[in-house]
């Protein structure tokens, strides 16, 4: 008998797969395995069997364990053979990087029972003393809900499985199994009416149900594109395959922040539909419960974020991706992808529909929805996305909220606010309704600066400045977390006479105090909001009317309804548009109507006032119109002329070591190797990063930009291999980012 030969993908960084003896275990393709390599025990997975090897049989060591669970199906197989390719990133680390922690770990599969705790009957109290703390905070996260998860419990003490065993004991609590994929509760959730473009919508997508077809769902925050994804998915989910087997869906969000929400209305409206979550706020236990749902079929809706593009689900027939043009749909280490690239790619292997949703598409969207290329024979066989729009908010007298600017030449800012906008919040103070301003700094002041010599506090690892704290008395640098005291003197001219300059959120929020004293004020960036649950009980406070002015970050900008806010204040944003980054027109763009989709949701009218030096900019023009289509229409014509990305190809080789002179020789010797390959890509010359200096790390780049992904990927193909085996490319951190996102 020939000897049987796995072929095994490593998490290592070597673009090639290994060969081991199967050492008679029954092994099959996407199994996990256990092997020694240099030395080590290393979980892999088995990408082929054969019986051949290109090395001699007899030098071949075996594995040393199969866990026989069948993990990688042959889709997602090829799904990550792809990126691989694409991305240029060894196979193996792909493969084994979209796992779930625990299953990268030597270990069987198996995981871990989950309970949930609830109050039993007659449950006693008052057995708990007063002190006993952390029980205490157990027993009102019991009363507050029927049922409470260990994660949630997880979230509000280390100590929560020693205080839950004692209030067992007490019998005071009872515990029962969960399992991932139980089924929602059935709700008397109630369908709307839905509005013609609705039912177009929807129309359109379910006639198309068995091909690939992305769709771009286009339409303003509370146009009702949730309740189109719902219906369309009703039907999908219910048809079964020939053996009777149900349908699953892939529903992708941005952020986890937004996972609750939608989880919640999912569950009421699709409750027959096992649903689970895959996102970062999940405990290991969970994610892997849950992974292993969706890849056993069992979970029929997915909700997660970006890493959930790769999820195996063998019965997948639909993907739709909420709020496609969000940037953190790139990963920007390791595997660089971008996952609406990702799933569009999944959606056709599988020839099923992708519906991409947006009150704000990325160009590149934008431009496949509603660009044919002309006399491009390739080109034309591409599949044309399909557009359909919803014009209008759903919910009537839910109008969209009025946009306008404040010149600040006109009405001159006092502490960062101008007389008008300070006049706003006055009113809605009195009227009792609530007020949000959004900056998009944290901290106090971006800037330390001595009034003598001009010196600025910079931070020594980063070409970047150091942010002024005031309330811890620190600059920290938002780069890379460095921080210091704030000095008592300049250090370059010893002068006393130190000021923070400009502003961010703490310094707002001190400002608003004092011009309000009576507004209860409450601000929400990455330092206020540093615990898991602080976000949810603001959001409940606000709902509960405890708090007249929102001071915030984008963390305020995405998703949360607040039926009461009728004022949206934006503050200091000109930077944007005038930036060298040439996406920063377009995400200014998305930013702004998200935080204006704040005002206004229920029935009263919103009110958006934008400080600015420059408000007859084009963007401004447009947002105040919500004309989003005639903008993009413009920002893509600048794009051509420009050629800058949809309508080319980029891809950005970066560099980084101690010394820049490392960085130079590394670069300079790759351009080398390309200069004798045959190629239509413009490669340009080394540039220093726009960050030059990042963790003590010297950096620079050098662009790569074509007309087509193919000629991009021909040049990267034979480029990549001679890179990788230049004696220099081991001293320096460098990298590949295709269609890079950040320059
Ligand atoms: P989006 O996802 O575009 O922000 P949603 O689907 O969340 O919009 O809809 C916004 C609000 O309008 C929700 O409260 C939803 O229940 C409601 N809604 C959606 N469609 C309709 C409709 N046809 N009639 C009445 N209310 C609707
Ligand atoms: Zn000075
Ligand atoms: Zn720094």
């Amino acid at each position: 008998m020939p000897p049987v030969i796995l072929k095994i993908a490593l998490d290592v960084p070597i673009n090639r797969l290994f060969d081991y003896l199967s050492g008679g275990f029954n092994a099959q393709l996407g199994n996990r395995v256990v092997v020694s390599f240099a030395g080590r025990n290393l979980i892999g997975i088995i990408v082929a069997i054969s019986n051949q090897s290109d090395y001699p049989i007899e030098k071949l060591k075996a594995v040393s364990n199969v866990f026989d669970e069948v993990l990688i199906d042959s889709p997602s197989f090829k799904l990550l053979n792809f990126c691989a390719d694409y991305y240029h990133y060894p196979l193996g680390q792909a493969l084994i990087s979209t796992l779930p922690l625990r299953l990268r770990q030597i270990k069987p599969a198996v995981s871990r029972k989950m309970f949930a705790y609830r109050l039993t009957e007659n449950a006693d109290m008052a057995l708990v003393s007063p002190k006993k703390v952390v029980m205490q905070l157990m027993l009102t996260a019991l009363q507050s809900k029927q049922e409470v998860t260990e994660s949630e419990l997880a979230l509000i003490s280390a100590t929560w499985r020693k205080a839950i065993r004692e209030l067992t004991r007490l019998n005071i609590v009872t515990a029962y199994e969960v399992t991932a994929v139980k089924a929602s509760l059935p709700t008397s959730a109630v369908e709307p009416t839905l509005n013609v473009e609705q039912k177009k919508a929807i129309k359109c997508v379910l006639a198309l149900t068995h091909n690939f077809k992305p769709w771009l769902l286009y339409g303003v925050t509370g146009s009702g594109k949730t309740e189109v994804y719902i219906q369309i998915l009703q039907r999908v989910l219910s048809e079964k395959n020939a053996q009777g087997m149900g349908a699953q869906v892939l529903v992708l969000v941005p952020e986890i922040n937004l996972t609750p929400q939608l989880e919640a209305r999912f569950r009421s409206r699709l409750s027959q539909f096992p649903l689970v979550t895959l996102h970062s706020n999940l405990s290991e236990s969970e994610r892997l419960q849950n992974w292993l749902a969706a890849s056993s079929g069992a979970a029929k809706i997915v909700i997660g974020t970006r890493l959930s593009v790769f999820t195996p689900m063998p019965q997948l027939k639909m993907i739709v991706m909420d709020e496609e043009h969000d940037g953190s749909y790139k990963q920007q280490d390791g595997m660089r992808y971008h996952a609406r690239d990702v799933a569009m790619v999944r959606a056709k292997q599988l020839n099923i529909p992708i519906i991409l949703g947006s009150a704000t598409p990325s160009l590149e969207t934008w431009f496949n929805a509603t660009n044919q290329p002309a006399d491009d024979q390739k080109t034309q066989q591409k599949q044309q996305y399909g557009l359909l729009t919803l014009a209008k908010r759903a919910v009537e007298n839910a109008a969209l909220p009025d946009i306008y600017c404040i010149d600040v030449a006109k009405s001159p800012t006092e502490n960062g606010l101008s007389p008008l906008l300070v006049k706003a919040l006055q009113e809605r103070l009195t009227k009792s309704e609530q007020s949000l301003l959004f900056i998009n700094r944290r901290g106090y002041a971006p800037v330390l600066h001595c009034n003598a010599c001009q010196w600025v506090a910079p931070c020594t690892r980063c070409s970047a400045r150091l942010v002024v704290h005031l309330s811890q008395k620190r600059l920290k640098c938002h780069h890379c977390g460095l921080e210091q005291k704030i000095p008592l003197q300049c250090p370059s001219c010893g002068n006393a006479d130190m000021r923070p300059l400009g502003h961010a959120t703490q310094r707002l929020e001190q400002t608003l105090q004092t011009l309000l004293p009576s507004a209860r004020i409450a601000r929400v960036d990455r330092d206020s909001m540093n615990n898991k649950n602080a976000l949810t009980d603001l959001l409940t406070q606000v709902h509960n009317q405890e708090i007249d002015i929102l001071v915030g970050t984008q963390m305020l900008a995405k998703g949360h309804d607040f039926p009461n806010l009728t004022l949206v204040g934006v503050i200091d944003l000109d930077g944007a548009l005038y930036s060298p980054d040439f996406r920063a027109g377009e995400r200014l763009f998305a930013q702004l109507m998200q935080v204006a989709g704040r005002a206004g949701r229920a029935d009263k009218a919103g009110q958006v006032l934008i400080q600015t030096a420059f408000p007859q900019h084009a963007l401004f023009n447009a947002l105040r119109a919500q004309d989003y289509a005639s903008f993009a229409d413009e920002l893509l014509q600048e794009r051509r002329v420009m050629q800058f990305p949809p309508t080319c190809f980029f891809a950005l080789l970066r560099a980084e070591a101690n010394h820049f002179s490392l960085v130079g020789q590394f670069l300079n010797q790759a351009l080398k190797i390309a200069n004798d390959i045959k190629t239509d890509v413009m490669i340009y010359d080394p540039i220093r990063s726009q960050m030059e200096r990042l963790k003590s790390m010297e950096r620079a780049q050098v662009l790569l930009q074509a007309n087509t992904r193919a000629a991009l990927q021909r040049l990267l193909k034979e480029w990549m291999p001679k890179m990788r085996a230049l004696p220099i490319a081991t001293k320096v951190r460098w990298s590949l980012d295709i269609d890079p996102l950040e320059f």
